[in-house]
């Protein structure tokens, strides 16, 4: 079989929401233009300098049947939990929290002088897994490994392998790739995809050419058609992405804000257990 590059399909421009107890950011997977991107429920992207922007943050709310990744680069997300964790995700550092079947948490983004900007992706669980117990995996910036590929890429490998070299957040049901892409101005990047699996680029700085006639700028997300791999052109200026990519589940889904199942039942089921008490005990 020949190998094919992965075409663009769609490019999107994320919107403006406030979510939390007020806190500005767009999102660009979980709207009505992108509903859902099987496995992927969710991206935003929160970038504030200005405090009144994000310092409400997200106090305590639960989440059940979904996993979700917390990115930052710039500033801190302060969070607590009611599996008893509690710490801080600063630059570089990676929150993947497994819900299953329920965990009660607030995520703080602390206020400071340079403020704050990160992405939050939200990866949905199979049936079988979205009752499972909860867990997290923290990564510190210094875990993950940066690899210097030739032409001049520089790629940070959360989860997922890239020439050999294997993400540290492993074990995660969607067999997902999650990588943080630089590539200089006048370069390219190519980069092999398991076929079948949905793949998006989320372009947060400069430009680059995704397969199309015109160079896709920032802040956009790049959803990629079937395919072996993606290909990747820089023009006059560099660019950063994120580039993820996962297993579709094709199961059903039942969506009702923190909480996504396969049926309504299940949904009714869980709003029932956050009202009888039974829904993660602790924080
Ligand atoms: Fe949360």
């Amino acid at each position: 079989m020949n190998s094919v590059q992965r075409k663009v399909e769609k490019i999107i421009e994320p919107q403006p929401v406030v979510e939390g107890a007020g806190v500005k950011l767009k999102r660009s997977i979980g709207t009505g233009t992108l509903d859902y991107l099987d496995p992927f429920l969710l991206l935003d992207h929160f970038k504030d300098s200005k405090r009144e922007d994000y310092e409400a943050g997200f106090p305590r709310h639960p989440h059940r049947g979904i996993e979700t990744v917390t990115y930052v680069l710039r500033g801190f997300v302060d969070h607590r939990d009611s599996l008893g964790n509690s710490g801080s995700i600063g630059p570089g550092d990676v929150q993947w929290m497994t819900a299953g079947g329920g965990i009660m948490h607030e995520e703080m983004p602390r206020v400071t002088p340079e403020g704050i900007d990160g992405f939050q992706l939200w990866v949905n669980l199979p049936a079988k897994l979205k009752m499972t117990k909860p867990r997290y995996q923290d990564i510190r910036s210094s875990a993950i490994p940066e690899i210097a590929i030739d032409g001049g890429a520089r790629v940070r490998v959360i989860t997922g392998e890239v020439v050999g070299v294997k993400g540290p957040v492993s074990e995660i049901a969607a067999d997902p790739t999650y990588l943080d892409v630089s590539i200089p101005a006048g370069s390219s990047f190519t980069h092999p995809i398991s076929r079948s699996h949905t793949a998006f680029a989320y372009v947060f700085e400069g430009e680059a050419w995704f397969d199309r006639d015109e160079a896709t700028s920032h802040t956009r997300l790049v959803v990629f058609g079937d395919g072996d791999f993606v290909k990747v052109f820089t023009g006059e200026s560099p660019v950063r992405f994120l580039m993820v990519s996962g297993k579709p589940l094709k199961e059903p889904i039942a969506r009702y804000g923190p909480f996504v199942m396969n049926t309504r039942e299940e949904i009714e089921q869980t709003l029932s257990d956050l009202r009888s008490g039974r829904f993660a005990q602790g924080l």
